[in-house]
């Protein structure tokens, strides 16, 4: 329920409305709704209900929430309009502002030099955070699982060295603790979206969450999955679109590029886009970036490795460093047309990266 005060309603009033919202039981959370005080309250109890409240000093009226996710709705929107979230504690990552946000970096963490490689030459490229699992859902039980708490350690460890906030996937609840201590961002992956267990791991502690849409998802699954984390205290979602199933077998997944417009509309949470995992294959991760970029994603989360052909998980589309940098510099032109800022290649940017420039940049 939403509770609408008057125009020029006193600070007293809207702290009595509140007061008496909070005795019910209830939480409340001060927005505004054309201008006007509001309060929102996401659950409302049924004595709460039933009191007349548009009888209380300075209440203009009470709404209903028109959908079924409630803080991860437009109507919770902070002032402003739209959530912006700051990471990192280097030149700090920032997303949901007029800025747009690439993540970049390798789908596993491997050897460190080859993370360390790989994450200056995203840096060079414009990529404002690294990426990078050390624990992976894969499909089969025999595929390589990631190197765990060993793999946050090299993470942290060239976090430390480039400044660049590390974005890593957490897959179990107990490992939600450690992964924070050493990541600046905790990834749900898209097989984990409805793990409403892990959803309320990570919303008690105090990072940013990047919620990947399940395979089959729906949109408003995804808004209250979002929910889940938001309603138990972490307002710092990030939604990531990384393509969904379909009966196309060209792509591994199909990119669902309105799913942008509508998510921005529905909500005021920071939308992404993973063209990588949508693809499945590396000629087509770029015109699905430009897409996403075009149709207003916030940011991008792309797959990067010096050597795709030899990574551990992920290289049929994975980019290497100088497909990168080339896409760097289409996103930047495609940012500036959809609005957007977008700082693009440093000028120290070496063009076309060879390992021992990358490795001289430090
Ligand atoms: C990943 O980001 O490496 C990953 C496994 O993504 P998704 O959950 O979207 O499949
Ligand atoms: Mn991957």
């Amino acid at each position: 329920m939403v509770i609408v005060m008057k125009a020029g309603a006193t600070d007293t009033e809207i702290d009595g409305v509140r007061q008496h919202v909070e005795s019910c039981g209830a939480r409340t959370y001060f927005t505004r709704d054309g201008g006007r005080a509001a309060l929102a309250c996401p659950n409302p109890p049924k004595p709460l209900l039933d009191t007349a409240l548009a009888a209380l000093p300075g209440v203009e009226a009470t709404a209903p929430w028109g959908t079924p996710y409630r803080l991860a709705s437009r109507q919770f929107a902070p002032p402003g309009g739209r959530t912006v979230i700051r990471f990192g504690d280097g030149p700090r990552a920032t997303v949901g502002g007029p800025e747009l946000l690439v993540i970049a970096g390798p789908c596993s963490v491997e050897e460190s030099a080859t993370l360390r490689e790989a994450a200056w030459s995203v840096r060079h490229a414009g990529a404002g955070a690294l990426r990078g699992g050390a624990f992976k859902p894969r499909t089969s039980p025999y595929a390589f699982q990631g190197l765990g708490v060993e793999g946050l350690r090299r993470l942290a460890e060239v976090r430390r060295e480039t400044g660049l906030p590390v974005v890593t996937e957490v897959i179990d609840p107990r490992h939600v603790e450690v992964v924070a201590e050493h990541a600046d961002v905790l990834q749900i992956g898209a097989r984990n979206m409805q793990n409403t267990a892990l959803l309320s791991e990570v919303a008690r502690v105090r990072r940013p969450v990047l919620l990947k849409r399940g395979l089959s998802a729906t949109i408003t699954e995804l808004l209250l999955a979002a929910e889940y984390v938001l309603s138990q205290g972490n307002p710092d979602v990030i939604l990531c679109e990384r393509g969904i199933r379909s009966f196309e077998t060209a792509v591994r997944y199909t990119l669902d590029v309105a799913a942008i417009p509508v998510l921005r509309r529905e909500s005021h949470l920071p939308v992404i886009v993973d063209p990588s995992h949508a693809a499945g294959r590396s000629d087509l991760v770029a015109p699905l970036a430009l897409a996403a970029v075009a149709a207003g994603a916030d940011g991008l989360i792309v797959e990067v490795h010096p050597r795709p052909e030899a990574a551990w998980s992920d290289g049929k589309q994975s980019l290497d460093l100088t497909q990168f940098g080339a896409l760097m510099r289409s996103v930047r032109s495609i940012a500036l047309a959809a609005g957007r800022t977008f700082a693009g290649p440093r000028a120290d940017h070496p063009g076309v990266p060879s390992s021992a420039r990358q490795v001289e940049g430090v």
